[in-house]
């Protein structure tokens, strides 16, 4: 049957995670949002292209390169391919891959550029920026810090103060420091490419009209828009230009001068779908004609709403190619109502999820609250383990596992070739364009409640027709078959239903059944007479412990990325740093100690000489500052706890190797700490 719609051509993208750190938990929002979405249209019929690629440029990647001892493209290669890793295991399928250092970006930012140019939309300025004259760098505004100029708060960066709120320019902060080297910084002239956005305000709001946005993001953008009162603010020219040394392209004609990442990221787009095309022989030029019929959709985080949807149309106006259709823009992420945090280890990696949980219980759940707004989504963990095991395995898959053993031991896997109830499978089959309208406009949450009310429905009939109950009867062959196969063909229909939000279990829910859903149309195919093969479980329940378990792992592997840099590209969730990490603490080898002998040591006046039996670490000397509460005969044979792994240290009476852990305020105030009992030298305290 053809489908009911024209057939759309589409080109979908997603936010470029920047290359300087792993895919966490709050960026598979956006992406799992869109990869539902594309293999929805293509079951609609649609020809889709989705592409994505890593942002690779700007300063602190080539910081973080540097700190980690690698060329850049070494350094971006490598997180490119953890990326595409992470990707895959959540099933976010892209068609291409790219990255924004690649020889299609260079040539496409160059062309967009002289377009601006021929335009007459970049203007050359001088400017005075922050220089380290140390690291010999000009520095961006996010890596200068000072004291804030107008509440006074230390340690804030150039822009704006997190204390009061307050922006102002670089040069306002009080004792500015450059995060790079720590010196104060130079200011010092530079030549800055400016592309004079002030001059296309009119092209950007006939943009705004025609294209499709959520009613707060347009709202949004017209703010930003409208001149101020006093003819003050509106749209400002946008500074296009960084100074060497800089990781990204260097601009034609000027050397020295290079794009600044936001330039060519967006652009990236354009080169993954180039790259693409030309592995598949495609047409890239007429894709992005002007005139092109194909649909252009951006989905991004609502932190880069302004590249978006200011600069980027403005830049593929000038250069004559065709603007965006529509942007999806997505909330932020919260973990048990609260922000991402890393102490409290809901700051998830995607590798993380990976390795404890299976990855589509998050598309399911992510897909179960997600809708058409830029409000922010909230993963509650103990819902989310009620929810998919209630959802998924106790009314999904339920279905097939009370009907699939009576087909396959009584019937040999045979299907009947009537229906018990043919009134309801009509009466599914009838939801399936109201769902795929809540598909289509994003609205994934109303189109989750839809479809359980039918696995409800479902389980309901074969609660009421017991074939448990029918199949001890005489002569139920043909009503016990004809139920089993009701129940079964309702099970396909929700698979279909089910299908862009859980490849993976859907996938095995066809094998089963012995057949593919590939079109949306598939749901008026009833599921009649057919064989199909034995019923094998097709997930398990989701054990709370598991999700401890995570949490757990993430406090750990975090400590290893805590001082990554703020992402420039989409950073879909804030961080709390106010804590240690589990791995600063770990690295403290606190042990339980025999003290075998004390003695006071000749000419201290505070100290006793302690030695502590180890275990399996020895023997150990340690001067202790706890003379004026102890006297040697009091500790002798006693058990303690010591720091093992202290750097030993030289003191005028010898080596001390250790430190033992003591309360109090000191004087006669000095409590030394005991384990319980049991506790043997050497155990480690953790
Ligand atoms: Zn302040």
């Amino acid at each position: 049957m053809p489908s009911p719609e024209t057939p759309r051509r589409i080109v979908v993208t997603n936010a470029l995670p920047y290359a300087n750190g792993p895919i966490h938990i709050g960026h598979l929002v956006g992406y799992i949002q869109a990869d539902i979405w594309v293999r929805f249209q293509r079951m609609r019929g649609h020809d889709v292209t989705y592409v994505c690629a890593d942002d690779a440029h700007g300063t602190p990647i080539m910081l973080a390169a540097e700190k980690a001892d690698k060329a850049p493209e070494a350094f971006i290669a490598e997180i490119q391919k953890e990326h595409e890793k992470d990707f895959a295991d959540f099933d976010v399928t892209f068609d291409h891959y790219h990255s924004t250092h690649s020889d299609e970006n260079r040539e496409l930012s160059e062309r967009i550029y002289r377009a601006l140019k021929q335009a007459g939309h970049v203007e050359v300025r001088e400017i005075e920026q922050a220089y380290d004259a140390e690291r010999e760098m000009f520095l961006p505004d996010r890596y200068i810090k000072g004291t804030c100029p107008r509440c006074g708060t230390e340690d804030q960066y150039g822009d704006n103060c997190e204390a009061c709120g307050a922006t102002y320019e670089p040069h306002e902060l009080k004792d500015p420091f450059s995060v790079v080297s720590g010196s104060a910084p130079e200011w010092r002239p530079s030549e800055h490419y400016f592309f004079t956005l002030s001059a296309l305000q009119n092209e950007i709001e006939a943009w705004l009209d025609s294209a499709e946005l959520q009613r707060p993001v347009k709202a949004k953008l017209r703010e930003w828009l409208k001149p101020k009162e006093h003819g003050e603010g509106g749209l400002r020219d946008w500074d296009i230009s960084r100074d060497a040394p800089y990781f990204g392209f260097e601009i034609p004609g000027a050397p020295g001068k290079y794009f600044y990442v936001w330039l060519d990221a967006p652009i990236g787009y354009f080169a993954s779908l180039k790259a693409y095309c030309e592995q598949v022989g495609l047409d890239f030029e007429a894709l992005i004609a002007q005139d092109s019929e194909a649909e252009l959709w951006h989905f991004i985080g609502k932190d880069i709403v302004n590249f978006h949807g200011l600069f980027w149309p403005a830049m593929l106006k000038d250069a004559g190619f065709k603007q965006p259709t529509a942007l999806n823009v997505n909330g932020y992420l919260t973990v048990n109502g609260a922000k991402m945090s890393k102490s409290r280890g809901t700051f998830i990696r995607a590798a993380t999820w990976a390795e404890y949980l299976p990855t589509e219980t998050l598309r399911y759940y992510y897909a179960a609250k997600l809708s058409s707004s830029v409000e922010d989504l909230d993963l509650n963990l103990e819902d989310f383990v009620a929810r998919i095991n209630s959802d998924l395995v106790g009314k999904y898959v339920n279905i097939a596992s009370r009907c699939a053993g009576f087909i396959t031991k009584r019937f040999d896997g045979q299907l009947s070739e009537n229906f018990d109830n043919s009134e309801l499978v009509a009466q599914f089959a009838g939801k399936a364009e109201d769902i795929a309208a809540r598909f289509d406009a994003r609205n994934f949450s109303q189109a989750i409640r839809e479809i359980m009310a039918l696995a409800d429905q479902a389980n309901q009939y074969i609660a009421e027709k017991q074939p448990w109950v029918v199949a001890k009867q005489d002569d139920s062959d043909t009503e016990l078959q004809a139920i089993c196969t009701t129940g079964l063909e309702l099970f396909r229909q929700l698979t279909m239903l089910l299908k862009p939000v859980l490849p993976q279990l859907t996938r095995k829910a066809e094998a089963f059944l012995g057949l593919e859903l590939q079109s949306w149309q598939d749901i008026q195919t009833p599921l009649l007479g057919q064989t199909i093969n034995a019923f094998k479980p097709l997930m398990q329940r989701v054990e709370s412990d598991k999700v401890d378990a995570m949490l757990e792992a993430s406090r750990a592997d975090l400590a290893a990325v805590a001082d990554s840099k703020p992402a420039q590209t989409t950073e879909s969730g804030k961080v709390d740093d106010s804590m240690i990490e589990f791995d600063d603490f770990a690295k403290v080898d606190l042990r339980i100690a025999r003290i075998a002998k004390a003695e006071h040591v000749e000419g201290a006046d505070k100290l006793l000489r302690l030695e502590l039996d180890v275990g399996e670490l020895g023997s150990k000397q340690v001067f202790a500052g706890i003379k004026s509460a102890y006297a040697p005969e009091d500790l002798q044979g006693r058990l303690t706890v010591m720091v093992a792994n202290l750097a030993p240290r030289k003191m005028r009476f010898g080596l001390s190797e250790g430190m033992v852990l003591a309360a109090g305020p000191g004087g006669d105030e000095l409590f030394i700490l005991s384990p319980d009992e049991g506790a043997t030298p050497g155990m480690k305290v953790k």
